[in-house]
C-alpha cells in the first residue's frame, strides 16, 4: 500500500462521556479485511488501563442520574437507536464484511437479527417490570423491586461483531444501567458504528462509552474493577473462566456465553435434502465461525452414505471468496490466526487418520480463504470431534441406534447448541429429554433462534443467565424484596 494511500485511512477514537478521544499513549492498531491480506481499513486506539478506568468513573458517576430516567425516556433513546440502524442497514453490513469477512447478505441477516432483539427488549421491558402482590397478612403488601445493578462490562467477540454487542447493551441499557464497552480487536469498526448511532440517538454522555484495545492488556481493569457490577462476556471457554475467576474475587456477575461443538444427529428417517441444507447452513454460515454452527455431523448407518454423497456434491459447489460480492456463499475466515489455527487443526485431523472428503489446500492466498471442509471416519478421541475450530471443518461420525447418536453428541465438554432430523415424534421427544445442550432444535439447524426464547449453553459453554427472553433483562437488576404495612 502506497503511502498516499495510507494517509487516507481513518483513525476511530474511544467514546467516554460523550466525547470521541484518543488514547493516553496516542498508540493505535490496524484493522486487516481478511479477504485482502495486509490491507488496512482503519486504525483504532490500543487503549491502556488508564483510559479504561476513565470510561468506568464516567459510567459510575452516570448511572445515579441514568437510573433515575424514567422508564419511558430510557425507551425512547433505544427506539431512536433502532431506528437509526435500521436506516443504517446497509452500511453498518458492509462494515461488518469488510472487517470480518462474512458474506454481504449475512452481515445484513446479522443487522436485521439485531433489529428483531433489540425490538423485542424495547417492548418487553415495560412488561417486565412491575411484580406486585398482598403479603400474607392483611395489612402487608409485597412486591420484587427491580433495580440496576450498576456499571456493566460488555465484552463481545468478532464473529457477529453488532449483533452480539446490541443483545447485550440494549438490556442494560433499558434497564437503567450504564456500559463501558470492549469490542473484539478483529471488528472494532462495528463496535464504533453502533456507538455513534448512540451518539446521534441522544444518548446523554457517559451512559454508553467505548474503549478499544486488546483484550490481554486492558481487559482485566474492567474485570476486576469493583465498580462494574456486572460482565456480559461472549467468546472462547478458556477467556471466559478467566473473567469468571477473576471477577470472583469482588462477587462481580457474569453472563458468559462460551464456545461450542454442536452436532446434528440425522436419524435413518429423516429428510436427507433437508437435514444436508440444515448441516451447510449451519456448518458454514459465516465460515463456520459461529457458536451455534454444526462441527460435529452424526449419521445414522442406513443413510450414511446417500448424506454423505448429497453434502460433498453441496461443498464442491460452493463459491468461495470476497465476502462484498453479492454472489459468493462463503466468505474469508476472520484473520491470520484464525486461518493458521483452522489450517493446523485440519492438519491434525488429517494426521489423525481421519479422511478429508471434501475440502482442499486453502486457494486463493489474496484472502484467509479456506475451503467448506469435511471429515469422515473421525473417532471420538481425535481432536476434530473434541475441540472447538470455529472454522467450517465438519466431523462426521455414524452410529446405530438413536441411544447411541445421543451418547455420541453429549460426548464433549460443551452444550450449547444441537439438532436433530428425524420424522418421528418418539424420536424427537428422547434426543430433547436427553440432549446437554441449551438449545435443542428438531428438523431446524443448529444456529436458528429467536428472541423470546433463551440463548445460552450449559456445560462448559457459558454460565450465568442466558440471553434474550426474559433472562436477558433480568441479568441487568439487582431484585430487591419489599414489604409495606400500611
Ligand atoms: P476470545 O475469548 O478470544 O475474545 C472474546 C473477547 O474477549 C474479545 O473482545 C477479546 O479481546 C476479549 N478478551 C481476550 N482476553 C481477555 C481477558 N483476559 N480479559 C477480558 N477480555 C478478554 O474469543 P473470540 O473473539 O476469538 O471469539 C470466538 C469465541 O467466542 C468462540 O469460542 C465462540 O464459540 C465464542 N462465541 C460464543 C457465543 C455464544 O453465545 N455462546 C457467540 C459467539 C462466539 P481481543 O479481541 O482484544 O483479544
Amino acid at each position: 500500500m502506497s503511502v498516499v494511500e495510507k494517509e487516507k485511512i481513518e483513525t476511530f477514537q474511544n467514546f467516554v462521556n460523550g466525547k470521541w478521544k484518543r488514547s493516553r499513549n496516542g498508540a493505535t492498531f490496524e484493522n486487516e479485511n481478511p479477504a485482502v491480506r495486509g490491507s488496512n481499513i482503519g486504525l483504532f486506539q490500543s487503549s491502556t488501563p488508564e483510559d479504561v478506568r476513565e470510561a468506568i468513573d464516567v459510567a459510575h458517576n452516570t448511572f445515579r442520574p441514568w437510573r433515575r430516567t424514567p422508564l419511558a425516556e430510557r425507551q425512547q433513546y433505544i427506539a431512536e437507536f433502532l431506528r437509526l440502524l435500521k436506516e443504517s442497514r446497509e452500511e453498518l453490513a458492509r462494515v461488518v464484511t469488510l472487517e470480518n469477512g462474512k458474506t454481504i447478505k449475512e452481515s445484513r441477516a446479522e443487522v436485521d437479527s439485531a433489529l428483531v432483539e433489540g425490538t423485542y427488549h424495547l417492548n418487553q421491558v415495560s412488561a417486565f417490570y412491575g411484580h406486585i402482590g398482598p403479603g400474607s397478612f392483611r395489612d402487608i403488601s409485597t412486591w420484587v423491586q427491580y433495580e440496576p445493578v450498576g456499571v456493566v462490562g460488555v465484552i463481545s467477540p468478532w464473529n457477529f461483531p453488532m449483533n452480539v454487542m446490541s443483545r447485550k447493551t440494549l438490556p442494560a441499557l433499558l434497564t437503567g444501567n450504564t456500559v463501558v464497552f470492549k469490542p473484539a480487536t478483529f471488528t472494532p469498526w462495528s463496535g464504533v458504528f453502533m456507538t455513534q448511532l448512540f451518539e446521534r440517538a441522544g444518548l446523554p454522555a457517559g451512559v454508553f462509552n467505548l474503549v478499544t484495545g486488546l483484550g490481554s492488556s486492558i481487559g482485566n481493569v474492567i474485570v476486576d474493577d469493583p465498580r462494574v457490577r456486572a460482565i456480559t462476556f461472549t467468546g472462547s471457554t478458556e477467556v471466559g473462566k478467566k473473567i469468571q475467576v477473576r471477577g470472583s474475587a469482588n462477587l462481580t456477575r457474569m453472563q458468559l456465553e462460551l464456545g461450542g461443538k454442536n452436532a446434528i444427529i440425522v436419524m435413518d428417517d429423516a429428510d436427507i435434502n433437508d437435514a444436508v441444507t440444515a448441516t451447510v447452513t449451519a456448518g458454514f454460515s459465516n465460515g463456520g465461525q459461529w457458536c451455534t454452527s454444526t462441527s460435529r455431523v452424526l449419521l445414522h448407518r442406513d443413510i450414511a452414505k446417500t448424506f454423505l454423497e448429497a453434502l460433498v456434491s453441496r461443498c464442491e459447489k460452493m463459491t468461495v471468496g470476497d465476502g462484498i460480492s453479492e454472489t459468493v456463499d462463503m466468505g474469508p475466515v476472520a484473520g491470520p490466526q484464525q486461518f493458521e489455527d483452522i489450517s493446523k487443526a485440519i492438519r491434525q485431523a488429517q494426521a489423525d487418520g481421519a479422511q478429508m472428503v471434501a475440502g482442499a489446500a486453502p486457494g486463493d492466498p489474496k484472502g484467509y480463504f479456506i475451503r467448506p471442509t469435511v471429515f469422515t471416519g473421525v473417532k471420538t478421541d481425535m481432536a476434530v470431534f473434541r475441540d472447538e475450530i470455529f472454522g467450517p471443518v465438519l466431523a462426521v461420525c455414524e452410529f446405530g441406534s438413536l441411544e447411541e447418536g445421543i451418547e455420541l453428541a453429549n460426548k464433549s465438554i460443551y452444550g450449547l447448541s444441537s439438532a436433530m432430523f428425524t420424522k418421528s415424534l418418539s424420536n424427537a421427544k428422547k434426543y430433547i429429554d436427553g440432549i446437554e445442550a441449551g438449545l435443542a432444535h428438531v428438523n431446524i439447524h443448529t444456529g436458528y433462534k429467536e428472541p423470546s426464547m433463551p440463548f445460552g449453553g450449559v456445560k462448559q459453554s457459558g454460565a450465568g443467565l442466558p440471553e434474550n427472553a426474559r433472562t436477558g433483562l433480568e441479568f441487568f437488576v439487582d431484585q430487591k424484596a419489599v414489604y409495606i404495612r400500611s
